[in-house]
């Protein structure tokens, strides 16, 4: 059952490589039956996203992933189930995007001084004009030799310490949690096994997020391993949280992760589309 479930993807509108309608009939190819889109900082994607998947008989969620910045930390939360046409959570994915903006062009200029030019031309041509990410400085490193894969340009340029890394005040947690509540979504921190906390700091920004009226955790994630998944399990359990469950799907390119392939909630987790809150567009 859980299996039919995938609520985290990329589309082309942020860093994924497949076009929104394109992204739907991979998922509905892969046996999903419910598929949540949810760029980085933007729903740019939902609508296309949306007749594609009302044409295949697949349910979409129309979701979200917003930046947030949690105690000097980056962290990822997803809206689930998000009014797209809700003025405060535009105001808001507009302001991050502006933040995008801004960190591209600083990186394009560290890079510049690290002796490797032309990096903010080229990520802007690769988003063609939509967001842009480390994904598409990762993308255009790779294009110009600079390193063998997306994981290394990660590695050697674009992580703490590195030439091309610039650090960024994402929302406060408090902004995205009302942003998303106004939106009628439902709060789900993403691959929280990601941030390497401790597990004391980890219930803290739990208990913080729940406070702001948060409700889930990603227990199943593409990039958490059986350890993470056990884990977060209990940690879901303990809390009362409900339990998510997503791929991250970026494109076939990446090919560690696929769709369709998720392993199921474990036992005791209660599933984020079980709340009474849970509905579809
Ligand atoms: P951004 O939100 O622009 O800072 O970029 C974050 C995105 O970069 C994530 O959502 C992933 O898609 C990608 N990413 C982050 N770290 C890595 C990594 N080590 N290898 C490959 N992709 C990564
Ligand atoms: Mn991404
Ligand atoms: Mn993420
Ligand atoms: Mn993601």
């Amino acid at each position: 059952m859980t299996a039919r479930y995938d609520l985290h993807s990329h589309s082309l509108a942020s860093d994924g490589t497949l076009t929104p309608a394109a992204l739907v009939q991979a998922a509905h190819a892969a046996g999903i039956g419910v598929l949540a889109l949810t760029d980085h900082d933007t729903t740019d994607g939902i609508r296309e996203a949306a007749d594609a998947a009302q044409a295949l008989g697949l349910r979409l969620v129309q979701g979200a992933e917003l930046s947030v910045t949690w105690q000097a930390q980056t962290v990822h939360i997803l809206g689930l189930g998000l009014d797209t046409e809700n003025a405060v959570l535009q105001a808001g994915l507009a302001q991050l995007r502006e933040s995008r903006d801004s960190r591209a062009e600083e990186i394009g200029r560290r890079l510049a001084r690290a002796g490797i030019g032309g990096a903010w031309t080229g990520a802007r041509a690769l988003a063609q004009g939509r967001i842009v990410g480390r994904m598409h400085f990762a993308h255009y490193l790779v294009a110009q030799g600079h390193a063998a894969s997306v994981r290394d340009v990660f590695r050697h340029f674009l992580v703490n310490n590195k030439p091309g890394y610039v650090s960024v005040q994402w929302a406060s947690l408090e902004d995205a949690l009302a942003w998303i509540r106004a939106a009628g979504g439902i709060a789900v921190i993403a691959h929280p096994a990601r941030y390497r906390m401790t597990a004391s700091k980890l219930r803290h920004l739990v208990g913080e997020f729940r406070e702001l009226g948060g409700s889930g955790l990603e227990v199943v994630s593409g990039s958490h391993t059986r350890d993470n998944v056990d884990t977060m399990a209990a940690l879901c359990r303990n809390e009362r949280l409900l339990a998510s469950c997503g791929s991250d799907y970026h494109g076939p390119e990446n090919c560690w992760i696929r769709l369709g392939e998720l392993p199921d909630l474990p036992a005791g987790c209660k599933p984020v589309w079980q709340s009474e809150r849970w509905r579809l567009q």
